[in-house]
């Protein structure tokens, strides 16, 4: 269907009811932004910063982030890039961040790493801001925090880029034109408390790679607990679509970057569930922009509800009969 998907590639991804869907490609090189014109993506969703640093045998100095950073925008034209500070920790160790005062972790995917390491060495945060800030000059800058707990970490995150920002102003620097602030929800303990941060964010991401070994406890690298790690488990679909509700009650643009809204049925059964953003990998926006303009959303919204609430056990099976019945 190759043909198909390429032919639909400057068609926006709008239901057959006319609900308008923003599908955005997750993304973490600076060639990664080419899928942009390739897919005819809305946006990049997801801007994996960390591979920059993963890749580097010393911290990126700032002169370095700000190239990058700018490229990317250059690149990206028109189109949104929502870059996510660095997501990195004892999984990924760098050799130029200095632990060696921490012990060995057991369980690194639970450890200190993303918000957790950048709150504590600022100074990493800092220098990312500033790149950031200045590499958007005379653009809009969208920034998301990745492994956000609670409420305070998104606040004191946003505090260290709103103090750089200031810095820049008051001396006359270049800088991003607008800057909106968004958190990551991929640990489940920030959905209790959503009603206290969504008055404060400018956009919500569900990164469900994560949140999903954290809330079945399985971990999402090891094949043997694959079958637990279940994209349409009646308890997931329950917990996702509270948030769906509560973020769109709030009026909070809500959207998932992690990989379950790049299959079909999954990313189907999310838009039943009120979702209207996607980021996904390149390659599937042709397939998930064919099941989105041949869905009638309005018509399959409560069947999903109704499967979701009855904790039926093969959902997967359910929608696609549903999918082959109504044509999509
Ligand atoms: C996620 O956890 O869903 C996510 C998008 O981030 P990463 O896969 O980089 O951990
Ligand atoms: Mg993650």
């Amino acid at each position: 269907r190759r043909a198909e998907f390429a032919a639909m590639r400057d068609l926006p991804a709008i239901t057959r009811d006319n609900h308008r869907i923003e599908l955005m490609i997750n993304a973490g090189l600076r060639d990664d932004v080419a899928a942009l014109e390739a897919t005819g993506a809305d946006g990049i969703g997801l801007f994996r910063t960390e591979f920059e640093f993963l890749v580097s045998s010393t911290l990126p100095r700032r002169e370095r982030q700000l190239r990058l950073y700018r490229d990317i925008l250059e690149a990206a034209g028109d189109r949104p890039v929502i870059f996510r500070t660095v997501d990195i920790g004892n999984d990924k160790t760098l050799p130029y961040i200095n632990n060696s005062d921490e012990t060995v972790e057991e369980n690194p995917a639970l450890g200190w790493r993303a918000i957790r390491l950048a709150l504590e060495k600022k100074a990493l945060l800092k220098v990312q801001a500033r790149a950031l800030i200045e590499g958007a000059a005379g653009k809009t800058l969208y920034v998301m925090f990745p492994m956000i707990a609670e409420p305070w970490e998104y606040e004191q995150a946003r505090a260290v880029f709103e103090k750089q920002n200031a810095w820049l102003a008051k001396h006359d620097k270049p800088r991003a034109k607008r800057i909106y602030y968004g958190s990551m929800l991929e640990v489940p303990s920030l959905a209790e408390t959503l009603d206290i941060l969504l008055p404060k964010l400018d956009f919500l991401s569900i990164g469900t790679n994560d949140l999903i070994q954290f809330f079945f406890a399985a971990d999402r690298a090891y094949p043997k607990l694959a079958e637990r790690y279940d994209w349409l488990s009646p308890a997931l679909l329950r917990f996702l679509s509270r948030i769906i509700d509560q973020a769109n009650a709030a009026g909070c643009k809500v959207g998932i970057c992690g990989e379950m809204g790049g299959r079909t049925l999954t990313a189907m059964a999310l838009i039943g569930l009120g979702l209207k953003r996607l980021s996904i990998t390149p390659v599937a926006i042709g397939p998930i922009k064919a099941m989105i303009r041949s869905l009638d959303r309005d018509a399959f919204a409560p069947f999903i509800r109704e499967l979701v609430a009855s904790g039926a056990s093969n959902i997967g099976d359910q929608l696609e009969t549903w999918a082959k019945k109504h044509g999509v």
